[in-house]
């Protein structure tokens, strides 16, 4: 068994590898993906050590928690899991709006319950700010959920660092989850210093950029899905990246292993991250990512990675 990781300050300890399931059920985000294979993925994840599943509202919406929940419950130990989700999203004659207002969070926990088929969630984020609830406010209803046993630690996403702070007043807060790769390392000086400071811990989104930095694609591959917007796929940005990722495959190659553990253990050195979660449209793939915890990267290779991608 992997070592466990305590979660910020939080009393969660977890793999430190866990498992992205927007691609599980999330067929707003993926139109079209199975569910059957779905939940074998999930399946695996947890028989192979895995236990922060990492899951939202938004991702469905609902049909996800649903699907974690069908699969959580049939393993029959929930105490094995720690199941994050987030609130917030609301969504209005098709379109989605945020609210975190205290009430409606509060109500929204409760559905989220029920779809888990669970009677509390490990972790609860706000998954964005609105534009008019103070932030500590909105942090003031998951303490109260908190304090009734419905939660047991609190996360924000997607929050500015401005935002954080205020949402943080009190020192409630204790994961972030933003956006962060080797290809988008903005994160390191927004964020993590403060991370470090409060004991919050770092939860990366986008870890492999979508599949890039899973070392797969070629410099004529092209995307129909919502890749073909992201800014990492486009033109000479998508033909450097791929340059800088052959760099890793090196480093991979002498090390006997794939680009992806590379660049997913390289994430576990920085002190503000304790762990990861990888996203994954099949089992294969959350068996391979799991191969990570095997990988001892040197300092020379820390600093060959950080230079390649250098901020
Ligand atoms: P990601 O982890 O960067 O990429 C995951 C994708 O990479 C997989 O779906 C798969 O896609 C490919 N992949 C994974 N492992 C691989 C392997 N070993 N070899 C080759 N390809 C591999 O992106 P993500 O899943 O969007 O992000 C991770 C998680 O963060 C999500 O699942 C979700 O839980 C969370 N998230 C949160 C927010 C937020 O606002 N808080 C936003 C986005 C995501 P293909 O097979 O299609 O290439």
């Amino acid at each position: 068994m992997a070592k466990q990781i305590q979660l910020g300050k939080s009393d969660l300890y977890v793999n430190p590898i866990g498992l992205g399931t927007n691609a599980v059920g999330g067929h707003n985000l993926f139109p079209g993906s199975d569910e059957e294979v779905g939940k074998q993925l999930v399946r695996t994840a947890i028989e192979n050590g895995i236990n922060l599943l990492d899951t939202a509202f938004m991702y469905g919406p609902g049909r996800s928690e649903e699907l974690i929940g069908e699969v959580v419950k049939e393993g029959g130990k929930r105490s094995d899991v720690v199941i994050a989700t987030k609130v917030g999203p609301k969504f209005v004659d098709g379109k989605m709006l945020m609210d975190n207002s205290p009430a409606f969070l509060q109500e929204e926990v409760e559905k989220s319950l029920q779809r888990l088929q669970t009677d509390y969630i490990d972790l609860l984020y706000i998954h964005y700010p609105d534009q008019d609830t103070p932030k500590d406010e909105a942090i003031g209803a998951l303490k109260q959920l908190k304090d009734e046993g419905k939660i047991r630690a609190i996360g924000i996403s997607n929050f500015s660092p401005d935002q954080l702070k205020e949402a943080n007043k009190d020192g409630y807060v204790d994961v972030f989850q933003g956006e962060y790769n080797l290809l988008n390392r903005k994160a390191e000086q927004a964020y993590f210093p403060y991370m470090i400071e409060n004991k919050i811990s770092f939860i990366p989104y986008f870890p492999l950029a979508s599949g890039l930095l899973a070392g797969k694609y070629t410099k004529d591959a092209t995307f129909k899905d919502f890749r073909a917007s992201l800014p990492y796929f486009q033109g000479e940005a998508f033909a450097q990246n791929l340059d800088k990722v052959e760099r890793i495959r090196l480093i991979a190659d002498a090390k006997g292993v794939e680009v992806a553990h590379v660049v997913l253990a390289w994430y576990l050195t920085r002190e503000a991250i304790d762990v990861i979660i990888p996203g994954a449209k099949r089992a294969e793939q959350v068996l391979n990512n799991l191969k990570t915890l095997n990988v001892q990267l040197t300092n020379e290779e820390i600093q060959a990675i950080d230079s390649i991608f250098h901020v």
